[in-house]
């Protein structure tokens, strides 16, 4: 049986939200600038099944980035090994938005998780799917067994009105070959998946596949193991951007971060967490959360280098 984490996280909740604000929200998808910023919640799911949660963890959230993640293992599924050929494995060391390396990388991404990566990825679900943002939904309501979870159709509608930058990034890569449908149902696609709004609670359950060896708690294989290995790999070393090596200096878990708060970690064998806070650093990765999960991994000693 796990240890019981109920008073660990009630205890990070109370030093958390004691600390003075620090941060602002994302304002450059108008809809998020809306989110109140100083709400905060932890949820813990462990392979055993057991939920823990704190504060906020039931109060939907826009996801944002996060839904890179459950598009790259749905993109895996489908295409295996040959998306490799399209997307990199390497850290950016570029803000997530930056469009600096793909000129002289010839349209290839570094990673899945920069917004470029995740581009490519889409496309590759637009030619899967003849909705691939409900292909992504339908994916997340498998891995938690229900259907409660949505797409918060303004914030899509909102990023959508203010995609030029993504929209710039997705031009750029055609010109290279690398997005075949057109741009423009790349960036729908991209925008609608970014705006699954989920708890912590949620996103802690659906992510526990990638605790147990790429399976959901019931036993359904969702990713082979070595496939899920890497997507935790990719997470530590490429989930918080250009925070990555800061990330794993004080958290020391894969994590995936996004810019409506949230940050999720996995404890490969054991658990995943997720907290969640508005405040983001100049990075776009949440202050709050971020403090929480390192002071999580360190009282719990689950940190992945011991
Ligand atoms: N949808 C956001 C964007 O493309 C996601 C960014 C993020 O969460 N880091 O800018």
């Amino acid at each position: 049986m796990s240890a019981d984490f109920a008073a660990l996280l009630q205890t990070i909740a109370a030093e958390v939200t004691a600390l003075p604000p620090e941060g602002d929200v994302a304002d450059y998808i108008p809809a998020l600038a809306r989110v109140a910023p100083d709400q905060f919640g932890i949820a813990v799911a462990t392979v055993d099944g057991r939920l823990f949660r704190t504060g906020a963890a039931d109060t939907p959230f826009s996801i944002q980035s996060i839904s890179k993640l459950f598009a790259l293992a749905l993109a895996l599924q489908r295409e295996g090994d040959a998306l490799w050929r399209r997307v990199g494995r390497e850290p950016s060391g570029t803000p997530f938005n930056s469009l600096v390396l793909l000129e002289r990388e010839r349209g290839i991404p570094r990673n899945p998780f920069v917004n470029a990566g995740a581009l490519v990825i889409t496309d590759v679900l637009c030619r899967r799917f003849l909705q691939p943002e409900r292909a992504v939904l339908e994916f997340v309501h498998r891995l938690l067994g229900r259907t409660s979870v949505g797409i918060d159709a303004d914030v899509a509608r909102s990023e959508r009105r203010h995609s030029d930058r993504n929209a710039a990034i997705a031009h750029f890569m055609r010109s290279f070959g690398n997005l075949q449908a057109e741009v423009g149902a790349v960036l729908d696609a991209y925008c609608a998946h970014c705006a699954i709004a989920m708890s912590c609670a949620e996103l802690a359950e659906a992510a526990l596949f990638l605790a147990a060896d790429g399976r959901q708690p019931g036993g359904a294989r969702v990713l082979d193991a070595a496939d899920a290995r890497r997507l935790n790999a990719l997470m530590l070393t490429c989930g918080a951007y250009d925070a990555a090596g800061d990330f794993a200096f004080r958290i020391g878990l894969p994590t995936k971060t996004g810019v409506g708060g949230g940050i999720l970690a996995i404890v490969p064998g054991r658990l995943s967490v997720c907290a969640w806070s508005p405040r983001l650093d100049a990075n776009g990765n949440s202050v709050a959360a971020a403090e929480a999960l390192e002071r999580f991994a360190a009282a719990a000693g689950v940190s992945i280098f011991g």
